[in-house]
């Protein structure tokens, strides 16, 4: 009889969780450790609309948009409604440009996009009437360019939904914070303040932390970390069907079905992983919001949430096998899109540990780009 692999997933944001749930409906042992402090996943905005970003690296975009096609999948797997869940709904996105000409430019690349990627939906060019129409706190002249497909997901949610589901499929979930080593080749020890134990394979989803975890090995990470706060509203309205709003900088809005509507984010790199809130940025975000949507004048502030951001050096994701470390993997660098693309990566960390062919070539991440021995 084949002895029942032991697998530690590092790491309970959206690609640990995923990772941890696609694993534990097959034959393994899985136990996710999560400290949780500066989580990104919990912290994020929540949109999902990777086809109108001006980013023009192409396994970026693949990465992003396959991630956005499977969510509906995800839900599946979850048994999670897609017209009634809180978790995620395809409420559609407007994206506002300010210069009309660059609007025109947004649609004419949605539409070419939309020939690869039929999730994007309708696309349509609204005027502010029509915007009202579909989100009706809007007061301003500008026209968006308005993509069906676009949605909204609550991160914390979500990845409580893939936790628990793991754990009824009878893995264990420890909120604690570890470390790791590799006493020899074949074994790696993860080590708590209450607990010691061996793994035969192991995932790295710990985001920003990943260069902390992996300096214990003699392995340097290209990951830098960056700040990101927004402010958490509420407004007495059924928000359920409004769109996700993305004007033109930082300030996007999602409503949520519940009241919570959200407004951020910020994008700072000199923020490192400070988790303090920032007063005068978050004001500042309100009141952009505010020039869109001046009822947000009535919503009540229900709370800040700060999370930190994995950047690598070029912005652009990894995931896949340690090179010369066996049964250890990775996932970092996912940046401001991790939400659109983490279940898709832990997904396919999934299919690579049960040698599976995996949804995308890892060769388009190599982790071998970003992780390096110590000179
Ligand atoms: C403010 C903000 C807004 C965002 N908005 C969006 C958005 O609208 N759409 C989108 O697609 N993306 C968005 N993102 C990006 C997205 O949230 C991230 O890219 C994604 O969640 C990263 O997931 P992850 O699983 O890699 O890391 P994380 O979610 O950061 O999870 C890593 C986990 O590992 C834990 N950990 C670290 N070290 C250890 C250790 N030694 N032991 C145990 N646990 C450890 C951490 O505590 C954390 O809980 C946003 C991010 C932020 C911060």
């Amino acid at each position: 009889m084949t002895q029942i692999k032991r697998i530690a997933v590092i790491g309970g944001g959206i690609v640990g969780a995923t990772a941890a749930f696609y694993l534990s409906q097959k034959n393994y042992e899985v136990d996710i450790y999560d400290d949780g402090v500066g989580q990104a996943t919990s912290a994020a905005a929540g949109i999902i609309c990777p086809w109108l970003s001006q980013r023009r690296n192409k396994e970026w975009y693949q990465l992003a948009s396959k991630g956005a096609a499977f969510y509906p999948q995800l839900m599946h797997d979850l048994n999670e409604s897609l017209t009634d869940s809180d978790i995620y709904k395809q409420v559609g996105t407007l994206v506002f440009k300010k210069n009309p000409n660059l609007l025109k430019k947004l649609e004419k690349t949605a539409l070419k996009r939309l020939e690869t990627a039929p999730e994007i939906g309708t696309l349509s060019l609204l005027s502010p009437k029509e915007i009202k129409a579909k989100f009706p706190i809007y007061d301003s002249e500008e026209s968006a360019l308005f993509a069906s497909g676009g949605a909204r997901v609550d991160g914390s949610l979500l990845t409580k939904k893939l936790i628990d589901q793991a754990i009824i499929n009878g893995a264990s979930h420890y909120a604690e914070k570890v470390v790791l080593s590799q006493p020899n080749s074949a074994d790696y020890i993860i080590r708590s303040k209450t607990q010691a134990k061996t793994y035969d394979i192991i995932i790295l989803a710990v985001g920003a932390w990943l260069p902390e975890l992996l300096n214990s090995l003699g392995l340097d990470v290209d990951i830098r970390p960056q700040k990101g706060q927004l402010v958490q509203l509420h407004l007495q309205k059924d928000m359920s069907n409004w769109p996700v709003v993305m004007p033109d900088g930082e300030k996007d809005i999602i409503p949520f079905a519940n009241g919570k509507i959200i407004v951020g984010a910020t994008h700072e790199n000199d923020g490192g992983y400070d988790l303090t809130p920032t007063k005068e940025k978050l004001a500042l975000m309100l009141e952009e919001a505010k020039e869109l949507a001046p009822e947000l004048k009535n919503a009540t502030i229900t709370g800040i949430r700060v999370g930190t951001r994995a950047y690598t050096s070029d912005f652009a994701p990894f995931f896949g096998a340690v090179p010369n470390y066996p049964n250890l993997f990775a996932a970092s660098g996912l940046g401001s899109s991790g939400l659109t693309s983490g279940p898709l990566i832990g997904k396919m960390l999934s299919q690579l540990i049960s040698d599976e062919p995996t949804d995308l070539p890892l060769t388009d991440y190599p982790v071998e780009r970003y992780i390096k021995k110590q000179d």
